[in-house]
């Protein structure tokens, strides 16, 4: 089995974290790094490694990650100007094998990238 990503052991209880919001698909934390004043992880509990490794299986939990960050944005009042990222692979700047979608805001977003 392939070894727990640092997200499901977040989502686990096993390493505390500020959990913003929960439900049955996913958490959203505060990335501990922030690359912007607002910068969250929406994070399904479903260990997918990459976003290329969904599959059609996977269609509903995609787009209620989306509709999400759509609600996570307006709770954080920054729903008029965020940025959602995701990294696929490691020479896209990956670095959790685990699918997570960057929510990115408060600051002038100029060109692609964080
Ligand atoms: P990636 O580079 O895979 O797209 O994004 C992984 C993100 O997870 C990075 O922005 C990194 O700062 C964040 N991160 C890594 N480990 C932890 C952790 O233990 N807690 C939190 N809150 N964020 C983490």
């Amino acid at each position: 089995m392939a070894e727990e990503s640092i997200f499901t052991k977040i989502i686990n209880g096993d390493i505390p974290s500020d959990i913003l919001y929960e439900d049955e698909d996913c958490i959203c934390i505060k990335d501990i790094a922030p690359q912007a004043p607002v910068h969250v992880l929406l994070i399904p509990r479903k260990p997918i490694p990459r976003l290329a490794d969904a599959t059609a299986e996977d269609q509903a939990l995609l787009g209620r990650l989306m509709l999400r960050s759509g609600d996570i944005a307006r709770q954080l009042g920054i729903d008029e100007a965020f940025r959602l990222v995701v990294n696929n692979g490691a020479g896209a700047g990956q670095t959790v094998f685990h699918l997570h979608l960057h929510l990115l805001a408060g600051k002038e977003f100029t060109e692609a990238g964080l």
